[in-house]
Formats: structure tokens, sequence, C-alpha cells
């Protein structure tokens, strides 16, 4: 489960600062579960770079730094972190780094309020992870420009956005950022009322949720379900899904999150006519957001309490907090006409977008190769299952029968020759019996690679059935048909089976045929049996050939 991209390109690390690489691993490893430990040890490795002089490695560690302040503290304390990282990271050799370096600045500007610097920031984000090739960022940066959308109230924009980001995920295979762009797009689809589809993105998000370590997403996921089930009057089921949203909103403690929550429970709330808890979810969802201060959210309490007050007919009430809406509203217009003000931004923007679907569809490409890679391997494999025989690997029956024919027609039509011999061990069961099944297998492995040694390429070696095999040799006479076979023999009989159980002593008894003029597949494999029959009573460990008529 990636979180970012691993850099391309890593250059070599110098031994003295494999223990650094080591501390910035851990500590990115530890962002999605505990990034209270991501600050601790990426503080750690900071440190220890700066006094290796490793600029680049201390840039590194300053990103995830800055990311775990940014979640523990706020943009304030993020910022500086990353603009220092940006002076060490060099241009020429750690573009990913700087493109993820980017989106946390992006995130920095949303967080304190500058959009179209955030806009910008993202822009150089997505040049510099299209360039490196960096999808998980690529997926971030959009993410993040669609959030600007949802910021500026254009929907259809933001949707655009996430589900772009979404595609990239899906293509990119990554658990977390799957879920995280589904979470955004739900919530776009929810605002475009498309309820239905983003019921169906919500339930299939919980796939990829690896739980317990993304108990936030989880919660913003019930939220939105609450939501969705709220809208459509089933008050009883969204009250569940929002009641436990909240409980793990204030586990994990994210401010934002129970802001939203509470604000989802007052609407309800009000929407079923319970005016007092309505007022009492919407006031403290005011308190919790005043801790933090979100312009976007403010607004919507304030709207919220306006109309309550408003139906209750507490006009003086009602006039305050539509004053409160309405400051909020129009900084939050200020901020979206300096967006709308930089317009070569959205040249810019258009301009990249060409190369993401570029990207988009090479790595659709990689992604069908591989999947035709993979069925090609599966195809081997089934195909392992139909012509071999599970136990020893060599042919099995159903591809002696049906290549024999062939190998029969080809001899008789040409006047070339063709032996079979029918191999089967003696006394197997007795093998079974006085030692064990396990044995008998082990047996019939060794035994099929001391059958298999020295045959050529033409030959076709097959278990034929449990303890007997058939071995065809296409251009052999009888006599060379013997020499093989008593090869066959000694070979087995002088294998050290010690080996495989002490005392076990293994032969085996082989009958030899050459193909006549005449004869069938049937007929063949019973001269070649008769002759067996008569090495087994002949006293077995021996080989017969089968009388010429
Ligand atoms: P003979 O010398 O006359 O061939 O005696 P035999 O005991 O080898 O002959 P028989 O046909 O009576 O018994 C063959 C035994 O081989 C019976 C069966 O349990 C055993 N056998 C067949 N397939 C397998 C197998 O895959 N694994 C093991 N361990 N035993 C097998
Ligand atoms: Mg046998
Ligand atoms: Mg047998």
């Amino acid at each position: 489960m990636a979180v970012t991209p691993t850099l391309p390109m890593k250059t070599a690390t110098p031994a003295p600062f494999s223990d650094i690489e080591r501390l910035i691993d851990e500590a990115q490893a530890s962002y999605a579960p505990r990034c209270e430990q991501t600050l601790v040890l990426a503080q750690q490795a900071v440190e220890l770079a700066r006094k290796a002089a490793y600029a680049e490695g201390e840039a590194r560690a300053l990103l995830w730094w800055a990311k775990s302040a940014f979640v523990l503290s706020g943009w304030r304390d993020a910022k500086p972190l990353v603009t220092r990282a940006l002076k060490l990271a060099p241009e020429q050799t750690a573009g990913a780094l700087r493109a993820q370096l980017q989106h946390v600045v992006a995130q920095c500007h949303v967080a304190a309020g500058h959009p179209a610097l955030a806009l910008q920031s993202w822009l150089q984000c997505l040049n510099g992870a299209l360039q490196t090739e960096s999808v998980a960022t690529v997926v971030e940066a959009c993410l993040g420009i669609g959030d600007l959308y949802v910021v500026h109230d254009d929907r259809q924009q933001a949707f655009y956005y996430h589900s772009l980001a979404h595609e990239f995920a899906q293509l990119l295979g990554d658990d977390d950022l799957c879920a995280k762009s589904s979470l955004f797009l739900a919530s776009d689809l929810i605002k475009l009322k498309r309820l239905d589809i983003a019921k169906s993105v919500l339930l299939g998000t919980e796939q990829h949720l690896i739980l317990p370590l993304r108990r936030d997403w989880l919660a913003e996921m019930c939220n939105y379900l609450g939501l969705i089930y709220s809208e459509s009057g089933e008050f009883e089921l969204a009250r569940r899904y929002l009641d436990r949203a909240y409980e793990i909103n204030l586990e994990t403690g994210y401010l934002w999150d129970q802001t939203v929550t509470l604000l989802s429970l007052g609407r309800m709330t009000r929407k079923q006519g319970n005016d007092a808890e309505a007022e009492n979810f919407l006031k403290r969802a005011l308190d919790v957001v005043m801790r933090f201060g979100a312009a976007n959210l403010i607004m919507q309490i304030h709207e919220e309490l306006s109309k309550l007050y408003e139906a209750r007919g507490d006009h003086a009430r009602a006039v305050m907090h539509y004053i409160g809406f309405h400051d909020h509203y129009m900084q939050i217009a200020r901020e979206g006409l300096a967006t709308q003000a930089t317009r070569s931004s959205a040249r810019r923007l258009a301009n990249l977008e060409i190369k993401l679907r570029l990207m988009s569809s090479e790595l659709e490409v990689q992604q069908l190769r591989q999947q035709s890679q993979a069925t090609s391997q599966q195809m081997k494999q089934l195909e392992t299952a139909a012509y071999r025989d599970g136990l020893t690997g060599i042919y099995n029956r159903r591809t002696l029968d049906q290549r024999l024919p062939d190998l029969v027609k080809l001899a008789q039509g040409s006047g070339t020759p063709l032996a079979i011999l029918v191999i089967d061990f003696d006394h197997f069961k007795l093998i079974n019996d006085n030692f064990s099944h396990q044995t008998g297998d082990r047996v019939l492995q060794e035994g099929a690679l001391l059958l298999q040694e020295g045959i050529r390429d033409a030959d076709l070696l097959a278990r034929y059935g449990g303890e007997e095999f058939a071995l065809v040799l296409p251009g052999a006479t009888l006599p060379v048909a013997v020499q093989v076979a008593e090869r066959i023999r000694q070979r087995v009989a002088n294998f050290d089976w010690d080996e495989i159980a002490p005392g076990l002593r293994v032969t085996v008894s082989i009958g030899c045929a050459q193909l006549r003029a005449t004869d069938t597949i049937e007929s063949l494999i019973a001269l070649a049996d008769q002759a067996l029959y008569s090495a087994k009573r002949g006293g077995r460990n021996r080989v017969r050939e089968a009388a010429t008529a």
C-alpha cells in the first residue's frame, strides 16, 4: 500500500546515509497509521541528514515532517518546513520529490485561505509529477485541483478532476488512493444529486479501506452514506451511519471531520422537524469549527442556524447568523475572483490536461500488457494441468492418447520404424504397504526422472496408469528399443533408493514392441503388454521383447 510514490531514479545512497534513509522510510511507513510517529522519526532524520550535509535526504525527511505537522498542528507549522525542503531539493535530480513538496505547499495555501496560490502550486506539482511519471502525485494534484472547484461550488469541474484522479488511482492499483478518490467523487455526486451512483461508489470504496488504518476515511464514508439516506428519507439508517461517523471522528480527533458530521446531523434533525436537537448539533458544530476556522464550513453552519431561527420566528438570532453566513460567503467569493483573475492558470491547466490524458492512456496500455502476460501465464498453467501428470510432471495418459495416433500414422506412412516400451514398477503394492504411500509417491517421482534421462526430443514419455509408464521411440527398431529398456532397467535397479527410505529396493519390468504395418494403437500396446506380462512371469526386473510375427 504505497502512500506516496517511491522516487524513480533514486541515486545510490552512500553507506553513511543508509541510517538516515532507513529513518525516512520508517517515517513514511508510519504516516497512514500513526503520523505522530512520522513526526518524531522525520525530525530525527532531518537532524542526522543536516549533520551529514546530506541535502536531498534532509529534503525528503522534511517532506514527512511537514506532512505530519500539517495533520497534527496545521499549515502554519508545515509551510516553513516545505519551503526549506524546496530550497534543498535539487531541481535536476529530485523532480519527483519537488512535486510532492509542491503538493504540500498547495495544501497549506488552501488551509490558509489562498485558493489562487494553491492552484499555482498544484500546477507546478502536476507538471513535475508528469515529467517524473509519479502517478501517485498526479492523483494527489488532481484531487487537490478538484477540491478548489468544490470550494468555488463548481461541482461539475470538481467531479471532472476527481474522476480523473480516481481513474489514475485505479490504473495505479493503489488501495489508499482509490479509497481517497472514491470519497471525493462521492461527495461531488451527492452534491450533483446523483445519489444512486454515489452510493455505489461508496460501497465500492469499502474494499479499498484497509482497516483499521483509515479510520478517518471510514468515518467520511459513513458520513456520506448518512447524507444519502437522510436525503431519501431513510432517517433511521441515516442516523445510524452519522452516529457511527461521529464516534470515529471523536476517536481520531479530527476537528474538520467532527464539524462536518455535526453539520450533517444538524441538517438531518432539522429536516425531521426536531428543532431542539438540530440547534444543539449546529451550535456544537460552530464551537468546533471556531477552533480551526474554515470559511466554507462556518458559512454553511451559519446558514443552517439562520434558517432554523427564521422558522422559529426568532428573527434577531436569524439575522445574526445571516450576517455570519454573508461575511463568510463574501470572503469565499473574493477568493473566487482571485482565482478567476489568474487566467493564465487556466491555460496552463488545459495544457497539462493533454499530457495527463496521454499518460493515462500509456498507463492503460501498460496495464493491458500486464494483464495479457498474466493470462498467458494462466494459459500455460491450464495447459500444464491438462497435459501433464500432477505427481511426476511428465505427460499424462491424455497426451499419449492424443499424440500416439499421429506418431503411428507418420511411421506407417513413411515406412520408418517406431517402438514402444511399457514400463511397470515391480511389486509396487508392497512398496506402499511396507513403507508408505508417500514413499510410493516419491518412488514414482524419482522413477520418472530416471526414465526421462537420456530420452530424445522426439521420444514421448507418459504416465500410462498408476505405476505404469509408456515410452514411445519414433525411429527405433526393436533391438534399439531393447537397449534403451535395458539401460532404464539398470538405472532403476542401481539407483540408491536408501536415500528415500532405508532398505527400499525398486525394480521395473519392461515390455518392448515394434510397430508392424498392420498395427493399430490398440494392437501395438497389447503387443507391448504381452511382453511386459512375460517379463513379470519371468521373475520381474527384466526386459522382454514382443514376438515379431
Ligand atoms: P507387479 O509387480 O505385478 O506390477 O505388482 P504391483 O504391486 O506393482 O501391481 P499392482 O497392479 O497389483 O499394484 C499397483 C499398485 O500401485 C496399486 C496402487 O495402489 C499403486 N499405485 C498406483 N498409483 C499410485 C500412486 O500414484 N502413488 C502410490 N504411492 N501408489 C500408487
Ligand atoms: Mg506393478
Ligand atoms: Mg501395474
